[in-house]
């Protein structure tokens, strides 16, 4: 499936849920996020048929996301349903960690391959504050769970943010020392969270990686770029002597990855989403319950790619429309 300029598409995001656990300051408001209805998520059955199409048509890898996938009822079985498709090559879920020491050996049983935990901070005051309440004790036991279960390679996902947590980057980089983890710095991007608050808070990756250099080098090593992997998106990772882990940097917002885009994304509510950046929809849930066949799925999917756009223009701005845990961070 390829969109109007000739991006192959291979790559899906399935958000399975717009509840969290959480409230990150920089995803959802603390109160009064509209909440969808049990009856308007896509089921399972749902989910599986638009991934099967997907696959038919050259999407090789999907991501579970949310909200937080761990919230949804019977996600194990969903794993399952979407282990077992053949041609899908990769089945990944992001994460906030929270649930996953409870999760991870199911999750590895029923066919997850990897995931990625978001984590913010090593300081379990400084965590709760920037996800309005979580236990960091909880999150660092989900990562050695996901360790110990083999859903390799487990990735970190950590969110500088100016005044926050920034202070923190040697923490984080030194837990790449001990555990064999990718850990990942990105880029804040002005989505979901409110205009001011962003231009505030924005760390750029260029920033970041000279304070990563700095530690690096005061500890006598040096960063040398990891040889780039099929499939491995758009972080520039790099390998430190005598490290277990590795250590990568997604400029989000100052890159320009557009260019290179495989994704497309499946809003929990059944809302085929060609472009992060934008509100184009193209609505798989009507189609699916006004009883579709799969020729018509198929015909919505590459609807859906043929208007992604070229280049993203984000706007800033907190519009529900437009939040990571409603399409799918
Ligand atoms: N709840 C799960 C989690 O936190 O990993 C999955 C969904 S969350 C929306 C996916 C990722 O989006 C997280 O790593 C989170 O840090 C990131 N995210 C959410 N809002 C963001 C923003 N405005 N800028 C950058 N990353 C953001
Ligand atoms: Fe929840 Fe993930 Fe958003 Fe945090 S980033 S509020 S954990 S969906």
């Amino acid at each position: 499936m390829k969109d109007g300029f000739g991006r192959q598409l291979t790559y899906l995001r399935v958000s399975v849920t717009d509840r969290c656990n959480l409230r990150c300051v920089y995803c959802m408001p603390e109160r009064g996020v509209p909440l969808v209805s049990h009856e308007d998520l896509l089921t399972f059955e749902e989910i599986e048929r638009v991934v099967r199409v997907g696959v038919a048509l050259g999407v090789r890898a999907v991501r579970l996301t949310g909200g937080e996938p761990l919230m949804r009822r019977g996600i194990v079985s969903l794993v399952k349903r979407l282990a077992s498709i053949e041609g899908l090559d990769d089945l990944s879920m992001t994460t906030n960690g929270v649930l996953l020491a409870e999760y991870a050996a199911q999750l590895k049983a029923a066919g997850l391959r990897r995931v990625n935990v978001s984590l913010d901070s090593l300081d379990p005051g400084t965590f709760a504050a920037i996800t309005r309440g979580g236990d960091l004790g909880e999150v660092l036991g989900g990562i050695r769970a996901a360790l110990s279960a083999g859903l390799a390679p487990v990735k970190v996902n950590c969110v500088p943010l100016k005044g926050l947590n920034d202070r923190e980057i040697p923490a984080l980089v030194s837990m790449a020392g001990t555990l064999p983890i990718h850990l990942r710095f990105i880029e804040l991007m002005p989505v979901g969270c409110d205009g001011a608050w962003f231009r505030d808070r924005f760390v750029p990756a260029a920033e970041v990686q000279s304070v990563v250099e700095e530690v690096v080098r005061r500890s006598g090593a040096r960063l040398s770029p990891s040889a780039p992997r099929p499939g491995g998106g758009p972080a520039a990772c790099f390998e430190i002597d005598g490290y277990r882990g590795t250590i990568g940097f997604i400029p989000a917002v100052t890159g320009h990855f557009c260019g290179w885009c495989t994704r497309m994304r499946l809003t929990s509510t059944g809302g085929l989403r060609p472009c992060l950046a934008s509100d184009t929809e193209v609505d798989v849930k009507g189609a699916l319950r006004g009883g579709c066949d799969n020729s018509r799925l198929a015909a919505l999917l590459m609807e859906a790619a043929r208007l992604k756009p070229w280049r993203r223009g984000m706007e800033y701005g907190a519009s529900d429309e437009r939040r990571m845990s409603r399409i799918g961070g």
